[in-house]
């Protein structure tokens, strides 16, 4: 069959993007469609604007705490929210026109409009210019995940809101209520703080960024407590009520009922894979839990389909998205072919303090009977923390007694997402201890503090 495409894309973000960009490197004909902009969540709703407002609250926040500490003084700090959300959106346009640019660099070509995948082989394209049929040899998904909501509790997109709207209101809300203290709920909570409104998180395991080491979660619940975040932890949510110009929540835990007012809730809890309206009638992929499934290559239950990034289900992160859809389209064009490591999946989270962690958790290690060492090291033991006015957390990393192989790595402080990279090098290429020691770690630096974990796990830290 003579086919227009090599390959089709359908999705513009991490996963979308990255895949197409790739198979024009590969030199195939390629048609990657986006219905909104390009660049997907990531660059236009997801990692990029969220951390340009975090930047923003961030320097309100240092500007806040103890200034004559740092030889500053001022008869008023005000603040411009609406400047704040429009400085984030337009750092997004900008990532989004570059992606463009990358395009036809690379000779992708690019039709805005909703694909539907038809068969094996071929697509529908719904655009501004009417309906069309796009035959390709192979059909790549990349469709992502959107926000979901709770049972019974719906978004309505001005009083119970997406992580969207949070990062695109018209109006600082005086007060904020969160459901869900994973990634996304603990940053808005970080922002929505340092601008001054009142936030109210609520999560319903043990710890917030219940993912994480428990030792991180920990520090990051009193750091929040302590600039006024409100967080309920083991607490579920009952109900939601829209009132005359909020909502009501009810909430429940060990110490009973309770109801919270808010002029808002943010839902924060998890996502779903973007599949509704996205399969012709004649055909039928095979699901898991409302994702695509695919089997090692990424190939879906339908020869010649294949699926990659937030689609395929967890973990969503733009990373792991990039990293599947750059495999994937390795070998649809049967060139070597990245494996995924997914027990090496970095992940970050950037509050203030940052959370950054790669590899088992200390409570996955002692589930799993390993023998094990710890070493951490504060940062207040760190003159590069000293220096900045930054010595909240620390460094941890978890060895295998036996054969020093670095098992996991769990940090939290100022700017550690920046440290982990090097974290997860380590862990590539199987580094043990003595390598992490021996490694000379430049001075004054906040990563010492992982050379100095190494050695307080093996009775080698200088610094403690
Ligand atoms: P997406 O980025 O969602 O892209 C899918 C694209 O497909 C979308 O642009 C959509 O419009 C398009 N599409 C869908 N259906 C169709 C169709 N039928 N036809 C045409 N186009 C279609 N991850 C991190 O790693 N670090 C972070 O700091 C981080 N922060 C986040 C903060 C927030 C608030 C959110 C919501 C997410 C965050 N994420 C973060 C997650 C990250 O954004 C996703 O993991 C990533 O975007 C997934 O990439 P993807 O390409 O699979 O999907």
């Amino acid at each position: 069959m003579n086919y227009q495409y090599d390959i089709v894309v359908i999705g513009g973000g991490p996963a979308g993007y990255a895949a197409a960009i790739r198979a024009g490197q590969l030199k195939k004909r390629v048609l990657c469609v986006e219905k909104e902009d390009l660049g997907g969540t990531c660059l236009n709703w997801g990692c990029i604007p969220t951390k340009a407002l975090l930047e923003s609250g961030a320097f309100i926040r240092r500007l806040r705490e103890h200034p004559a500490e740092w030889g500053v003084s001022f008869d008023n700090l005000s603040i411009d929210f609406s400047a704040i959300i429009g400085r984030s959106r337009d750092i997004a346009g900008k990532l989004s026109k570059g992606i463009a640019h990358l395009f036809s660099k690379y000779g992708v070509k690019h039709e805005r409009g909703t694909a539907t995948v038809l068969a094996a082989g071929k697509i529908r394209l719904v655009s501004s210019a009417g309906a069309q049929d796009i035959t390709a040899k192979d059909i790549l998904i990349a469709t992502g995940a959107r926000a979901r909501a709770l049972p019974g509790i719906d978004f309505d997109g001005d009083r119970i809101i997406s992580s969207r709207e949070a990062m695109s209101l018209k109006q600082q809300p005086k007060h904020l209520a969160i459901i869900g203290a994973g990634a996304i709920g603990c940053e808005f909570s970080d922002f929505y703080n340092a601008l001054g409104t009142k936030v109210t998180l609520i999560e319903m395991l043990d710890h917030i960024l219940p993912i994480e080491d428990e030792d991180c979660s920990i520090v990051l619940e009193r750091s929040f407590a302590k600039r006024g975040i409100d967080v309920h932890t083991r607490t579920r949510t009952q109900q939601v009520e829209k009132t005359g110009t909020g909502v009501k929540l009810t909430v429940s835990n060990s110490r009973g009922v309770q109801t919270i007012e808010a002029d808002k809730v943010l839902l924060a809890v998890g996502v779903t894979g973007n599949i509704q309206g996205l399969f012709g009638l004649d055909l039928t992929i095979e699901l898991v839990k409302n994702h695509i499934k695919v089997d090692a290559s990424y190939q879906t239950s339908v020869r010649g389909i294949w699926a990659a990034g937030d689609v395929i289900g967890p973990p969503w992160l733009a990373h792991v998205a990039h990293h599947e859809a750059v495999a994937c389209v390795e070998h649809i064009c049967g060139v070597h072919a990245e494996t995924i490591d997914y027990a090496n999946v970095p992940g970050c989270t950037y509050t203030h303090p940052q959370v950054a962690s790669v590899g088992l958790t200390e409570r996955k290690c002692r589930e799993d009977n390993r023998d094990i060492k710890i070493g951490k090291f504060p940062f207040a033991a760190s003159g590069r923390a000293l220096a900045a006015g930054q010595t909240e957390g620390f460094t941890k990393l978890i060895f295998d007694a036996k054969t020093g192989a670095l098992l996991g790595a769990h940090m939290i402080g100022e700017n550690v997402t920046e440290m982990l990279a090097g974290l997860v090098v380590a862990r590539k290429l199987e580094t043990t201890e003595d390598q992490i020691i021996e490694a000379m770690h430049p001075h004054p630096t906040m990563s010492e503090a992982i050379m100095e974990a190494a050695g307080v796990a093996f009775g080698r830290a200088i610094h403690l």
